[in-house]
């Protein structure tokens, strides 16, 4: 007997139609929003996401890196941006004549941590990218498609929290604050963010173990260049002028070492999710296109973990309407089963939903099977309905019943719909 591999897990049904409403939302909001859904490879060359000097978890513990020949490393995509910046710039896509290029995947993702609630080795996650431009207009936009995304999903205890780490020049000058800051209490922070101190401090801040601390809590807050204030400033006023409610996190550096200026969650205030849990983040970044190998050009986009909105959704009791129903089940009560067998996919070809009997079970057993199906329209094919090519139709709304031409069928039905919508 075999079981599913630690961290994985199969999507049953009801769950699966759960996640493909998540996702069809999803891809609408793309289109809404013009971006256009691209699919990487689920591995690439471990070069791709591992940057020099990364000091992410993500990056130093978690990714599957394999060699199948003993020559090449490759790794198993653990996250959906480098791929996509990988494939802007290995097809050149930087040199259209339109950018910024908007990009939208829902892709797995594949990281050995510890499982637990919400968070497998194979995830999913939906994520856009806006390539090839920088401007604040654009920040405000990607951040207001996630949450119109999540509210429209019907989430509604959610905020933004957003944050700016400035340009170059304002995070290096931040960086030697904090490593000076830091140094001389290096013995009080975790064995992670020892390194961290080293290689990126500004890490230290959201490092899950030493964000409590006191030392932390009073650590210098970043200074920006007047340029990066600027376009902080503008960011907020967009937001503002669309409506969405933020509110300013110095402490949210995100998980990932590339982010330059603009950062941002989107949070669940909701119980359940316990005090408040990421929904999705996202920034942006100035330097990952260039090193790619593609020009000096700033990109900008977050990633919704499916997972863990699925968890949300279920406690906020969005699914709740997503009932599958049936249009059609057909009863069979005759030894031959061809004349239901024919109708049943005459149906289907006419844009009903459809299932029958196989088994020639009795009339009761048949109709407990279209009511756990949950079933529109029950067709009863008796013995008279073959003689006189006729159905049976039964609406288990109305409790009306119709005798009429098989010929008529299709007309009818349609005919019942439209009436009871009216
Ligand atoms: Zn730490």
């Amino acid at each position: 007997m075999y079981q599913t591999v630690k961290g994985t897990y199969d999507l049953l049904e009801k769950d699966m139609a759960r996640f493909n409403m998540l996702e069809d939302l999803f891809r609408h909001f793309l289109s809404l929003y013009g971006y256009a859904e691209i699919k990487t490879p689920v591995f690439e060359y471990t070069g791709v996401f591992q940057k020099e000097n990364d000091t992410s978890d993500m990056v130093t513990k978690e990714m599957y890196t394999f060699s199948p020949n003993g020559k090449d490393s490759l790794t198993l995509r653990p996250e959906g941006t480098a791929g996509v910046i990988r494939s802007f710039v290995e097809n050149k896509m930087y040199a259209r004549p339109e950018l910024p290029v908007k990009l939208g995947y829902i892709e797995e993702m594949f990281r050995h941590e510890r499982p637990q609630k919400g968070r497998q080795r194979q995830f999913t996650q939906m994520g856009i990218e806006c390539l090839g431009e920088k401007d604040p207009l654009i920040d405000a936009e990607v951040i207001a498609l996630g949450y119109t995304y999540i509210r429209t999903l019907g989430l509604e205890s959610v905020k933004v929290l957003i944050n700016s780490l400035g340009d170059a020049e304002s995070r290096l000058r931040y960086r030697e604050r904090l490593t000076e800051y830091f140094a001389p209490h290096k013995e009080e922070l975790c064995i992670d963010c020892q390194n961290r101190l080293e290689k990126n401090p500004l890490r230290i801040l959201d490092c899950k173990i030493d964000r409590g601390s006191e030392l932390v809590a009073n650590a210098p807050k970043m200074e920006l260049t007047e340029g990066s204030q600027k376009y902080f400033d503008d960011v907020k006023h967009y937001l503002d002028l669309l409506g969405i409610p933020y509110e300013i996190d110095d402490r949210l550096v995100r998980g990932l070492d590339y982010y330059t200026d603009t950062v941002f969650e989107v949070v669940s205030t909701n119980e359940a999710s316990g005090s408040q849990a990421t929904i999705f983040g996202g920034g942006r970044y100035d330097d990952l296109v260039k090193e790619m190998g593609g020009p000096q050009m700033s990109g900008i986009g977050f990633a919704i973990g499916v997972e863990r909105l699925m968890i949300l959704a279920e406690a906020e009791g969005i699914f709740e309407e997503y009932a599958p129903e049936l249009d059609c089940y057909v009863i069979n009560l005759n030894p031959e089963p061809d004349y239901a067998f024919a109708i049943a996919e005459e149906l289907r070809n006419n844009s009903f939903t459809t299932e029958m009997d196989y088994y020639g079970r009795s009339l009761k057993a048949q109709f407990r099977s279209s009511e756990r199906k949950n079933t529109r329209f029950v067709l009863i094919i008796g013995e008279d309905e073959v003689r006189e090519d006729t159905v049976t139709i039964k609406d288990t709304l109305t409790k009306a019943q119709e005798t009429l031409k098989k010929e008529e069928l299709v007309e009818r039905l349609d005919q019942l719909l439209e009436d009871y919508y009216e």
